[in-house]
């Protein structure tokens, strides 16, 4: 293991990575998980982990597991990086990209991060977790903790959508429905169930190792092109664990001389929920609570207080040279439908970023020959009765004759 401990964010405090941390102990601030990139690039040849397995687990040493007897692993990661073959070549976009984790074990990119965490919470002998969860999360943890033998309290939006709920329950953990108002509400009731019942967090940035697996991003897309870097990479952001780790990975491929620079990263939120966009457009870098949690179809992004403020992914936009993006419900669902055409069916959230992309392109931001990936989150399975909303024709039922058939198509094509 190449991990050299936690460093806190605010006050500089270290820990151990063999330690049962959530924040700093000092002052409650985030953890970032600390590396030896000399000895990382000293001694680990990158052209024999290319041959591994395509899992997050290919890339073992750049994450903070001590044991590769205790990982938790459902097949997550190395999901395919899909090339535009319809709306890139409309918007006139050379090089577009799709990172479709639609395809992932429970249908969602958090797979990522809960084999990752999960993992390195049997490593420190956790029997009980908890973690609040719009629907995605929810599934992932339930999933994993039963794999890796952890007793889980999953705290679930109260009015995510019925699958959601289902998928969630399948595993059988601990489920329990939420009412607020304000994530902040939230947040409150989460710290002090830690401080009464000792139960270990799971939430993004709470739990110091979930984003880490994000940074999986980076060394899948760059391996994928070849060992060259996108110029931008579009990411839904509720927490921000995902566009936070995928730029944190990005920068180490750098330090490690693999690449010579970092994408432009690009945070999208829903306009009706978009704390960050506000900050971005002051040059803030912190965001206060703004919108609220139940505006918009995109359920997985509708984050409306971002803890500490956003700092960590207003920091990742700022440094890139990225930009925040805020689209509209009605920009969501014409995305959804042209991914559709690409065959990648994806749940709201996961299509704000091209949606993101053609306001981006619209304003002339964006130079036909760069390389933007678009990372799609979750699968549209997810959220079908939005899905089945964004068809403007109702569906046809004939008796199962040819002439039905025959007249049914006539009214479409005109003619058979
Ligand atoms: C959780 C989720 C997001 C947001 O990810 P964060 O890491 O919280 O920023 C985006 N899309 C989908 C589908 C999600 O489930
Ligand atoms: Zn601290």
């Amino acid at each position: 293991m190449f991990a050299l401990g936690y460093r806190c964010d605010d006050c500089g405090s270290t820990f151990e990575i063999g330690e049962r941390v959530n924040t700093c102990r000092r002052c409650g601030g985030f953890l970032e998980v600390v590396y030896d990139y000399d000895s990382l690039r000293r001694s680990v040849d990158f052209k024999r982990l290319a041959n591994r397995k395509s899992s997050i687990w290919k890339w073992l040493e750049f994450l903070p597991l001590r044991s590769a007897d205790n990982i938790v692993s459902l097949g997550e990661g190395g999901t395919p990086l899909t090339k535009s073959l319809v709306v890139g070549p409309r918007l006139g976009l050379r090089h577009l990209y799709f990172k479709n984790d639609t395809l992932m074990p429970t249908g969602s990119f958090k797979d990522r991060g809960f084999s990752l965490a999960v993992s390195k919470a049997r490593e420190l002998g956790v029997h009980t977790g908890l973690t609040f969860t719009s629907g995605n999360a929810g599934a992932s943890f339930a999933a994993y903790t039963r794999r890796g033998g952890i007793r889980a309290v999953i705290l679930v939006k109260a009015w995510a959508a019925r699958e959601k709920l289902a998928m969630i329950r399948a595993y059988g953990q601990e489920v329990i429905k939420l009412e607020y108002e304000s994530f902040a509400e939230v947040a409150q009731l989460l710290a002090k169930a830690e401080e009464q019942l000792g139960f270990y967090q799971f939430i993004n940035f709470i739990n110091p190792v979930r984003h880490e697996a994000m940074k999986t991003y980076a060394y899948e897309i760059c391996e994928d092109l070849g060992w060259t870097v996108p110029d931008r990479v579009i990411h839904p952001v509720g927490t921000g664990g995902g566009i936070y780790g995928s730029w944190k990975g990005f920068g180490e491929l750098r330090l490690l001389g693999l690449v010579d620079r970092v994408p432009k990263m690009t945070a999208v939120q829903p306009a009706v929920t978009s704390p960050l966009i506000h900050a971005y457009r002051g040059r803030a870098l912190e965001a206060s609570p703004t919108g609220h949690a139940r505006g918009t179809i995109a359920e997985s992004i509708a984050a409306d207080a971002p803890l500490h403020g956003g700092r960590r992914i207003l920091r990742c936009v700022y440094d890139s040279g990225g930009t925040v993006e805020a689209v509209s419900d009605e920009e969501i669902l014409a995305a959804v439908r042209e991914l559709g055409h690409e065959g990648i069916f994806s749940e709201p959230a996961g299509a704000a970023p091209l949606a993101a992309l053609k306001q981006m392109v619209e304003r002339g931001e964006v130079d036909p020959e760069e390389t933007v990936v678009c990372v799609v989150t979750a699968t549209g399975l997810k959220q079908p009765e939005v899905m089945e909303k964004n068809h403007t024709q109702g569906l046809v039922t004939i008796k199962a004759t040819y002439e039905k058939l025959a007249a049914a198509l006539s009214q479409t094509w005109g003619r058979v």
